[in-house]
């Protein structure tokens, strides 16, 4: 607990005023009762959030998730009188997701290890945090950073799902845990990382863990007990155990061998939006486990719901329809991406729309009545398929692309031509902001694939990812990873504007009536654009890579603009060589603008670290070529492909740890499992550890001789 310190409730504030009018005093402490209207969010102001101009009542905003703010009073005539108002240091190397809640005055944000702040919105002073602790060593489950996208609000209540799958209800105005419920079994690989949403006084959540290789669901959880109302499972289990829906039974019928056996993926990770007239809500369900359908459901079919929206009702939790994008996954093509509702002027007709940017690269607009195709053309680059049939609604593949019989190099990748950076939607321009991704991935068979623990079971070759030694094809490869800020026209399905930025993995975006979008950078710069023409008004030098999506608010009659900067994610924790190297300072804040503040962060210190003298590397090339393998499957997913760290956990090129005695104690004897570095003895034996760590002293000895020819090169 910080520093406790409420800001009063508007009619509290008026009662004292009147008071110190007829000569009472103005200071008085606030009686604990008056006190209790903390997140005072209920059905009615939920649907009227859009309204509720100040206020940022939920994760997208408002229910239909557009992420839109009507306040002007920050505008693209004055937008360059934009400054610092004030920042908070959120204390971490780990991945920075979440978009802040502001109610009434306070915001409420999460950072990674799930941890919770509530600040006073104005002036940034903390109110109180909750750490759930999350045991360290969990984070090896998390196929995509210990991170957390955001808190929900309800009836003075704050929901937080930690990354060891518990859901938490915190009391907002003390930062007390009122209950938790361990909504994942704790023996599965089960995370969260998604924002809880709030409909009905149930509170809705899914997890993720399809890489590791889990069935997905979403459930329901009552808001004040904490109790479980429902659970909808995304793929089908065991057909033995039998259905838990009739759904379900139909769906098994697009599935092939023992999938149940290996989880079969389809986990609920990120989004969902709710429409209160229809009163459906609905789910962006994630990729198969493993990705290669070929192991999962040898023969093919389509997989349902791998790939899929669906919509449910938020009561029951019963299936209402579907639509899948990517029928038979093959490529990590989620569809948990951000499902945005609007109502669109189409063909001379009012349609109740959806839409949705997910991995696979094309943009989606659906009726979200009825879950009917109206239109999907590609927004990112892609080579996978050449269009979506209008009138299967199905995409129209390439041949090759799933590399049933040789390597596809494939755009987009798995990290996909939009991740979960979320987008935004100006009514006024009829603009989606959609932050875009062009990374190619080779994909091929996993020669001898097995279900393992702890590890990405993609059933894809892990072999793929090492880039090579020389230094000027490593370069071309990287120029091939692109990322821009796209305005697309729903209506028209096509580009209205681009930014190109400097690298691929670049942050969400917000829309407001000032005409403006805000985005941050993966070059550390935080920027403002005229919405209708994309024309940069503004920018900062933030200090680090921003990912998370910017939110804007109002206290006492001021707008602020509020991001919470930091850099990671899988792109940052897999990356490695990738990364630019501002992106990752580890100067992560949250950071607070209005207009004619001048705050200044200071001066970033940063000192690159002086190469190590290395090892003595006495290993045969056949075991450098073994570690080289073992270092792809068990290590390149969170130390940075190619032994590069992408900054967020420590570059093992750099490690004192790199002799055989301390090596050994790390990955065997799990001396760093508090720190999140867990035993891999179960997994590899000691000859096995110890190739990997000649392979990495082999990238030692490389990237040092590379770095000392690029610097007699500059003399
Ligand atoms: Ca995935």
């Amino acid at each position: 607990m910080g520093n406790v310190k409420w800001r009063q409730p508007l009619a509290t504030a008026m009662v004292l005023a009147v008071l110190a009018a007829c000569g009472q005093p103005t200071e008085q402490p606030a009686p604990a009762e008056e006190t209790s209207a903390a997140a005072a969010v209920d059905a009615e102001r939920l649907v009227n959030a859009d309204a509720d101009m100040g206020n940022w009542l939920s994760y997208g905003r408002t229910y239909d998730e557009q992420r839109h703010s009507p306040l002007t009073q920050i505008n693209a005539d004055n937008v360059g009188d934009l400054g610092l108002a004030w920042s908070f240091d959120l204390n971490t190397t780990r991945g920075v997701e979440a978009t802040p809640l502001v109610i009434d005055g306070v915001m409420y944000t999460t950072s990674s290890w799930s941890v919770l702040y509530a600040l006073d919105a104005k002036t940034g002073d903390l109110l109180w945090e909750y750490d759930p602790e999350v045991p360290k060593a969990w984070g090896a489950n998390a196929c995509c950073d210990v991170v957390n996208r955001g808190a929900a609000a309800w009836n003075g209540k704050i929901f937080l799902g930690a990354l060891d799958g518990r859901l938490i209800a915190i009391d907002a105005k003390t930062g007390e845990k009122l209950w938790e419920n361990q909504t994942t079994d704790p023996t599965q690989p089960y995370t969260i990382t998604g924002a809880p949403r709030v409909m009905k006084g149930k509170v809705i959540i899914g997890n993720g863990g399809a890489e590791m290789g889990v069935r997905g669901y979403v459930s329901a959880y009552d808001a004040e007990t904490g109790e479980m109302a429902w659970r909808f499972y995304t793929v089908p289990g065991n057909p033995a155990d039998g259905f838990e829906t009739r759904e379900l039974e139909e769906a098994a019928k697009t599935w092939n061998g023992e999938w149940w056996a290996i989880g079969g993926g389809g986990t609920v990770w990120d989004a969902m939006a709710y429409d209160p007239v229809l009163d459906l809500l609905y789910i962006g369900v994630g990729n198969g486990s493993p990705w290669n359908q070929e192991i999962r459901s040898p023969g093919g079919g389509d997989n349902l719901f791998l790939s899929s929206i669906v919509a449910l009702r938020p009561d029951t939790g019963e299936y209402v329809w579907h639509y899948q994008t990517t029928p038979g996954e093959t490529w990590d093509y989620t569809a948990t991406q951000h499902i945005m509702l609007a109502d669109l002027d189409i063909d001379g007709e009012t349609r109740k729309v959806l839409m949705q940017a997910p991995k696979n690269g094309f943009f989606y607009v659906l009726d979200r009545e009825t879950g009917a195709f109206i239109s999907a053309e590609a927004y990112a680059e892609m080579n996978w398929a050449t269009h979506v049939d209008p009138e299967t609604g199905r995409p129209v593949e390439v041949p090759g692309a799933r590399y049933r019989e040789s390597t596809h190099l494939t755009v987009p990748s798995g990290y996909g031509g939009h991740n979960w950076h979320p987008m935004s939607f100006n009514p006024k321009t009829g603009l989606v902001y959609i932050p875009a991704i062009d990374i190619p991935a080779a994909f091929s068979q996993d020669a001898d694939w097995g279900l393992r623990k702890m590890i990405w079971n993609t059933g894809t070759s892990a072999l793929d990812a090492p880039l090579p030694n020389d230094t000027a094809a490593r370069e071309a490869s990287r120029a091939l990873l692109k990322g821009q800020l796209v305005a697309w026209d729903p209506l028209q399905q096509k580009e209205a504007w681009r930014v190109q930025h400097k690298g691929p993995w670049n942050g969400g975006t917000l829309s407001t009536a000032g005409n403006l979008v805000f985005q941050g950078t993966a070059n550390s710069r935080f920027v403002a654009y005229r919405a209708d023409t994309g024309d940069e008004l503004w920018a900062m030098e933030a200090q680090t890579g921003i990912v998370a999506a910017p939110i804007t608010y109002e206290v006492d009659g001021e707008q602020y603009v509020a991001v919470n900067a930091g850099w990671g994610g899988v792109f940052g924790l897999a990356a490695g060589f990738y990364v630019q190297p501002e992106s990752a300072t580890s100067a992560n804040r949250i950071l607070v603008f209005k207009l004619g503040a001048d705050k200044q962060l200071p001066p970033l210190d940063i000192v690159a670290p002086e190469w190590p003298e290395a090892p003595e590397l006495t290993a045969s090339a056949d075991v450098l070529e073994q570690g080289k393998a073992l270092y792809a499957q068990y290590c390149q997913y969170c130390h940075g492909v190619s032994a590069v760290s992408g900054g967020m956990v420590p570059d093992l090129r750099f490690s004192a740890m790199l002799g055989q005695e301390d090596w050994q104690d790390i990955l065997l004897g799990g001396l760093l499992s508090d720190a999140g570095m867990i035993s891999f003895k179960d997994m590899m034996t000691p000859n096995e550890a110890d190739a990997i760590r000649h392979y990495v002293i082999e990238r030692l000895i490389q990237d040092r001789k590379a770095a000392q020819v690029a610097s007699e090169m500059e003399d």
